[in-house]
Parts: C-alpha cells; structure tokens; sequence
C-alpha cells in the first residue's frame, strides 16, 4: 500500500509518499512560502538528485495540484494508486487517537482553531482541498498529541478551578509525540532491548521544544500543554512564564489578547532574550564573538531543558536513555554539552570527543551514541522521522478499514 503523509504550515506543505511494504520513501518534498511571491517547491524521487522549482503557489490548493502532477509524473500512474493520506494535526479536541477523517471529526477540529490561528486554517484548508481532489482515498488525521494519551490526570490537570478541566479540556495534552514516539522507538532497537523495558526521557530540540518522559513505551509527562507555548524557552515562544506576570503585562502596556499572544508566540524565546535570532546557529555564533544578549538566550534555553530532565527523573523512578532530537538536538555539540552540564552524579556522562565531532545522524542511520563508557544511562542523538510514525498510523487503520 502507498500511503501519502501531508504536513502543512501556515505557508507550507511538506509531503513524503511511502511504499509501507519496506517503507521505502518513493518521494518527499516540501513547498514553501504559499501565497507569498516565488514560492519554493524542491522535491526528491526515490535515487534521485533533488530538485527545485521556484513558481507563484498562491494557495494549499494550488500546492496540492503541483503536488499532484509531480506524483502522477513519476512515481504512480494516477492519484488512485494511493488509497489513504495522512494529514498532521496537533490538537484533535475531544479526539486523542488517529481518526478518519468525516464531518464530525472536522467539526472537532475547527472547535480548536482559535487556539491555533497560524496553523489551523492553512492545516484544514489542505485536509478540504485534499479531500475534494483525491475523494476515493481515505483521509485519516493523525494527531501530534496522541502519544501522549495515556499522561495521567494529575500530570496533566492545571491548578485551575476544576470546571477548566471538566468542562472546557484545559490540560496538558502535548505536543511533538510523532517524534518522541520515533525516538522510544530507535532507541529501543539500537539498544537491543523492549521498549516495555526501557525509561526514557526525549528531549525535541528545534524551533518548538519539548521534552518527555516515556515509561515502557509510554508518555507519563511532558512538557508542552494545551497549546504549544508552555514548556522550554523556543525560537520565539516564551515556555514557562509566571502567569500572574500576563494581566500585569497587559495592564502595563496596553495590550489586547491578541498582542499578549502575538508577544508569548513570536517575540519571545531565544528572539525575545537575544533581540537577535530565534535561529540557534545564530545565536551560537554570535554568543562566540560576545554578544551577552546571545550568551544568556543560549544558557536560558539549556539550563531550562536541564531543569526539564530533573522534572523527569522522578516521574520515571530512573532513566535509561536520554534522547536528543530535532534541529537543534542532532546539530548542536554545544547544546548537548551544556543541557548535561554538571549532571555527571546523576548519571549522565557524555563522550566531549564523540560529542563534539558527532556527524549528524541521517534518515538512513538516524542514531547515534555519544555516552561514555562508564555513564549508567545511555545518551543518544536521534534524527526524526515523524512522517514514517504518520505513515504507520495510517496505515494501520487503513488495512483495518478496508479489512486488508
Ligand atoms: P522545527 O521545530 O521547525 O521542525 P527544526 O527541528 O528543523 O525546527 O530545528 C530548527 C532549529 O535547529 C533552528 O534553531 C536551527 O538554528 C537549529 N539548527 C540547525 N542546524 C544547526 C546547527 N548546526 N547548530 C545549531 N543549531 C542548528
């Protein structure tokens, strides 16, 4: 079975179509800047170089009929060679499990998008278009918070009136579980052990970050919440911030929902600390040549996922592997070193020298270790793949509807 995976952006679509009988990926791309001039399509067949097309793709629907003659050109003869698609989703409102795709779900999902107004519109305008122009697939959402379904209520609950969380579903449901689940997985492989064996704690390094404890191949804690500003400090949201600081910020400078949540989203972070970049080679870089503001972004960011492990530790009883992944987490030498900074009794004991000249890890070979011999727990740099974790998902509910 082929099976279509599509993430959409607020002004991009990434897609990858996989052959599930050895997962092998017969194309993968991304399209950027929608609706902006020049929009970016590059796209690479299976044993191909890539390539790249720069051409006005004012709309997702526009994206996906380019998409579509790509796909038809090349790796299948017609759209009805691919019976189902994946599209990503964060928040599923009352749904926490991969579901397909009918009125009742999309109601459910339009519920949630004032939560998320840069993500949502574009996500359900792709989920729309898509389905008007492949109506024989089955559309099935899958959901960046399902992995994290089994968090247990005292993990989860805010310390709010308790009708937030009866009635309104305010708690932690949180984010980047395609990715943490990828990581549990590879670990337990690269190990050699079952996962129903391990402890484990992933940290999800990009420009949104995460970290999550997963006990026996189960997310019991995280650190994003209901949206995907709580947490550790990102490219631009804030993470953790007092909230008693919100109304008195508000009140101060005059601002309305919408501005306080512009700031928290885009203006903070390691931009908002820096007053640089929400880029980490940046502020890297210029925290080499001096720049205090950059120094202290970078030391905020690592000290905060440092303190994140500790949230972890005990909530697992004890760690087997720590994992870093995401952008940031399989590029960065110097975050690594500086999140385990002075954690050598707890157990982590990292390899500076494997650490330092680590080659990032591929999609072909996405793990590697940098722990030193001696460190009880085992410390390993993994690459995503949440697309494949999608395309699995999919894939099992297709073969159970069309009982294949
Ligand atoms: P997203 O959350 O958007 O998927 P990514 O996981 O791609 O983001 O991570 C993007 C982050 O990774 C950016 O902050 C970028 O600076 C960082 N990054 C990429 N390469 C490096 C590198 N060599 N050193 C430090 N940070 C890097």
């Amino acid at each position: 079975m082929k099976i279509l995976v599509l993430n959409s952006g607020s002004s991009s679509l990434k897609f990858t179509l996989f052959q599930m009988s050895d997962e092998t990926v017969l194309i993968s791309g991304t399209f950027e800047r929608i609706g902006l001039p020049q929009s970016i399509f590059s796209f690479q067949e299976f044993g191909a170089p890539n390539e790249t097309v720069v051409a006005d793709i004012p709309t997702q629907g526009a994206a996906l009929d380019t998409l579509f003659e790509a796909l038809t050109a090349a790796p299948i003869s017609a759209l009805a060679d691919i019976p189902a698609v994946a599209h990503r989703l964060g928040h599923g409102g009352k749904y926490r499990e991969t579901k397909l795709i009918d009125t009742e779900v999309m109601d459910e999902i339009r519920k949630v998008t004032p939560f998320f107004p840069l993500h949502y519109p574009a996500m359900i305008l792709e989920i729309e278009e898509c389905m008007k122009k492949m109506p024989q697939a089955l559309h099935v959402a899958v959901f960046d918070c399902s992995f994290h379904r089994n968090i247990p209520d005292e993990a989860a609950i805010y310390g709010l009136p308790y009708r937030f969380f009866s009635e309104k579903g305010f708690r932690r449901i949180g984010y980047h579980g395609n990715s943490h689940a990828f990581s549990a997985i590879e670990s337990s492989n690269f190990l050699g052990r079952p996962l129903t064996q391990l402890r484990i704690i992933t940290l999800h390094l990009g420009n949104g970050s995460s970290s999550c404890a997963i006990k026996y191949g189960k997310s019991i804690d995280t650190t994003m919440g209901f949206t995907t500003v709580e947490g550790l400090i990102m490219g631009t949201r804030s993470g953790d911030i007092d909230p008693g600081l919100i109304p008195f910020i508000m009140d101060d400078e005059k601002l309305s929902t919408d501005q306080i949540s512009d700031m928290l989203v885009n203006h903070s972070g390691l931009l908002g600390i820096s007053g640089l970049s929400r880029d980490m080679r940046e502020i890297e870089k210029a925290a080499i040549e001096g720049h205090e503001r950059a120094s202290l972004a970078l030391n905020a960011f690592c000290y905060k996922v440092k303190r994140s492990i500790g949230s972890m530790l005990p909530a697992l009883g004890a760690c087997d592997v720590l994992v870093f992944t995401g952008g940031i987490g399989i590029n960065s030498s110097t975050v690594r070193s500086k999140c385990l900074e002075g954690t050598q009794e707890l157990g982590f004991i990292i390899d500076h020298e494997k650490n330092l000249n680590l080659a990032p890890p591929t999609m072909a070979h996405p793990v590697a270790e940098i722990s030193a011999h001696s460190s009880p727990i085992r410390i390993l740099v993994i690459r995503a793949n949440e697309e494949i974790i999608m395309a699995r998902e999919c894939h099992d509910l297709a073969k159970a509807v069309l009982k294949i």
